[in-house]
């Protein structure tokens, strides 16, 4: 059975954060135990963001076409396009990744407790 959400090396789900927060398969940190992980066969995910992400870029261009007169604000308008259609993206394949390719151990976790992530009160 193929997991994709389960840490291979603490077995903890890793939740869509992390895969959201990562921006690439490959490059996804497990937020228990801090050790790299990544998903296999992700070749036709890379290619799907690519495609995706030329499409964003191209409607940004087009929608602050209008905009262009305005120095300070076609840049709002090229950030908020991006930002506003990447969100959902990136989303669709955290949820897709999970539920369709198998989270593999890329390298151990990191030595500094709690990843370097403050200890909550209570805990460790
Ligand atoms: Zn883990």
């Amino acid at each position: 059975m193929v997991d994709g959400e389960h840490c291979p090396s603490c077995g903890k789900d890793i939740g869509v954060w992390s895969i959201f927060s990562a921006g690439l398969p490959n490059r996804i940190f497990c937020p228990h135990c801090c050790a790299r992980l990544g998903y296999r066969g992700v070749r036709s995910v890379y290619l799907f963001l690519s495609v995706v992400l030329v499409g964003v870029v191209a409607g940004a261009f087009f929608t602050a076409l209008p905009f262009l007169d305005s120095p300070g604000l076609w840049p709002l308008v090229v950030a908020g396009v991006v930002f506003g259609s990447w969100v959902p993206v990136e989303l669709a394949i955290a949820a897709f990744l999970r539920r369709n390719r198998q989270l593999v151990w890329l390298d151990a976790p990191a030595p500094e407790p709690n990843c370097g992530h403050p200890v909550e009160p209570g805990g460790r």
